[in-house]
């Protein structure tokens, strides 16, 4: 299986070209076509099995078909993680991936004052990669606003709930429209995590590495 069996546009096939991935890995071949199809997904599989790209590359897809939503504000594309250190690494193959269409990311976690953040975000974007404490921050201080927001990762779903992230993680979810996409990853299923996929996925498929 290829890329190209995936029915990416010739603009995100150069974008995958540039990264000289030759081909899929095994989670960008089971879930790229579901995700590509607007399904909601819950992803069994753990950091360096390619997982980043199997939700970055569709959320490009996703905020690309949708031109009329450029007339509001605040992100199209919300992806939440643990830590720092991870959100960081998704924030930054988010920007390669994006860069070739003018697509803003901003990344809201430690490492920025409120206020340079405050100010990033006022200026608006269409990808948010956050942790999810500072992102609640934001949101409090009205640095941005979910109204427009219709595709969300949650990723490491467990180790956000292992850090006591819970109840943040709900109340971002709880700000996004729910007739939005939503993709949650996770290396382990524990009945807490499965708990809140049951309550925020519609209908989702399973995929597991
Ligand atoms: P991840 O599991 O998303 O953190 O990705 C782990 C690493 O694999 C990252 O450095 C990616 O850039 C790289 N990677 C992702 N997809 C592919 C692919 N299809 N071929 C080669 N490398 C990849």
């Amino acid at each position: 299986k290829t890329f190209e069996d995936c029915g990416f546009s010739s603009q995100i096939m150069s974008a995958i070209k540039k990264q000289a991935y030759e081909k899929p890995t095994t989670i960008q071949c089971q879930a790229l076509p579901v995700v590509l199809s607007g399904r909601d997904v819950i992803g069994i599989a753990k950091t360096g099995s390619g997982k980043t790209a199997a939700f970055v590359l569709p959320m490009i897809v996703h905020i690309m078909d949708q031109p009329e939503l450029r007339r509001e504000e605040g992100p199209i594309g919300v992806i939440c993680a643990p830590t720092r250190e991870l959100a960081h690494q998704i924030y930054l193959e988010a920007k390669k991936f994006s860069k070739a269409y003018g697509l803003r990311v901003s990344a809201v976690y430690g490492g920025m004052g409120n206020h340079e953040q405050f100010r990033e975000l006022k200026a608006g974007c269409e990808i948010v990669v956050a942790t999810p404490g500072r992102l609640i921050d934001m949101l409090k201080m009205k640095a941005l606003t979910m109204m427009r927001a219709s595709y969300l990762v949650l990723d490491e779903a467990h180790r956000m709930f292992d850090l006591g992230f819970e109840p943040q993680v709900r109340s971002i979810v709880g700000q996004i429209r729910p007739d939005r996409q939503t993709l949650l990853f996770s290396a382990t299923m524990p009945w807490k995590v499965e708990k809140l996929a049951r309550e925020i996925l519609s209908d989702p498929i399973g995929v597991i590495v």
